[in-house]
């Protein structure tokens, strides 16, 4: 019997880094050039109907933007969803993702919900326009996924961040995903720009971390999920495009695409 632990994050890695920025006004733009420099990915939010308005990024730095980040749904208008009546909230999230899959020529399917707020029947449409996850403004305390995609909580605020950082860059061995969140309008308005920057020298260029977007790690954990583990944990098939890591008798191993063999076959 092999004891398969699912504890690992790509190459064995044992964390994970994800940022989430709301919004898209035009600080996204120097906000993504930190990100860039430091290596680290973010997934921009994004209100479609906003792009190219006055103080607003635009269509073509949203694309270019989406060959190395996530480009994410925020709704077309930014309303409070749980006021809308469902079909206007179909229309609201379903327009928004046609205009950034327009614009960045692939599937767009994550989102945040505007000003962090949902219920049941948001969560039901969500699912109906293939949104694959939702971020809220809630806190989770642990450095863990969710417990359910489409209420996604972040560990913090970058306001808090800092002491987050400190906590999550102090864990050992065990598996632990940081996922910060705010808004580029912020750093303008609170003249805090150098902040983020230590911030972010503090948490990137790490050998043991993945700095990863909020589908990148949607992809990898459902990749996870979907393994099928022989009886004995002697052999493992992975249906998915992805490789994925576990410990296998505590050594990492990379599962490959299609089947692998812990055990020589007779
Ligand atoms: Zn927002």
């Amino acid at each position: 019997m092999k004891r398969i632990q699912f504890d690992l994050f790509p190459h064995g890695k044992r964390k994970a880094v994800t940022f989430s920025y709301d919004d898209g006004q035009i600080f996204d733009t120097r906000l993504a050039e930190m990100f860039d420099k430091y290596g680290v990915k973010c997934t921009f939010n994004l209100n479609s109907d906003n792009l190219g308005k006055r103080g607003y990024v635009d269509a073509s730095f949203v694309r270019e933007l989406s060959a190395r980040h996530e480009i994410a749904c925020h709704t077309l208008t930014h309303p409070h969803l749980e006021n809308l009546p469902l079909l206007q909230v179909t229309q609201e999230i379903y327009e928004d993702k046609c205009a950034l899959e327009d614009i960045t020529g692939k599937p767009v399917c994550g989102m945040a919900y505007p000003f962090g707020t949902y219920n049941e029947g948001v969560k039901r449409v969500l699912r109906s326009v293939e949104i694959l996850y939702s971020r809220t403004t809630g806190i989770n305390p642990k450095f863990t996924f969710p417990q359910d995609d489409y209420e996604w909580h972040p560990n913090c605020h970058h306001r808090n961040a800092a002491e987050k950082a400190e906590q999550f860059l102090g864990i050992a061995g065990e598996m632990s995903l940081m996922y910060i969140w705010g808004h580029s309008f912020e750093f303008d308005r609170e003249k805090n720009w150098e902040f983020f920057e230590h911030l972010l020298g503090t948490v990137a260029g790490h050998d043991d971390i993945w700095y990863a977007t909020n589908l990148e790690l949607y992809d990898y954990r459902h990749a996870v999920q979907s393994l099928r583990i022989s009886a004995k944990g002697e052999s493992v098939f992975n249906p998915s495009a992805l490789t994925v890591y576990a410990s296998v008798d505590g050594v990492p191993t990379a599962f490959a695409p299609g089947l692998t063999k812990l055990k020589r076959m007779p």
